[in-house]
């Protein structure tokens, strides 16, 4: 594994975890999490790995990882970076290899 992604991915787990709870993101902290340059690979992977994440019906979130819910997106978002850290950060490496071999 290569540490940059590994660290990257790390430092997207929050974002992730926002954005598929439905809390706004707001560009600055993609820019804190993976820098100015990186920024919009940022927002496809937080994008692609959040729907793997999060089920919506009507306006209640459940969680697709565990079936658990329905939660607030407050409750989701803390539902999601206390149980599956290390899960969402294991799609994020993958999406973050798949967007660095699509660049090469
Ligand atoms: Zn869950």
């Amino acid at each position: 594994m290569d540490s940059g992604i590994s660290i990257t991915a790390e430092k997207l787990v929050e974002v992730t975890a926002k954005y598929a709870s439905q809390i706004s993101v707001k560009e600055d902290e993609y820019i804190r999490a993976v820098g100015f340059s990186s920024k919009d690979m940022g927002k496809r992977v937080v994008a692609r790995v959040s729907f793997w994440l999060v089920n919506q019906e009507s306006t209640l979130l459940y969680c697709r990882l565990c079936n658990k819910g329905p939660f607030t997106k407050r409750g989701m978002f803390l539902h999601l970076t206390r149980m599956h850290h290390s899960e969402i950060k294991l799609l994020l490496e993958e999406e973050i290899k798949r967007e660095i071999k699509a660049i090469l």
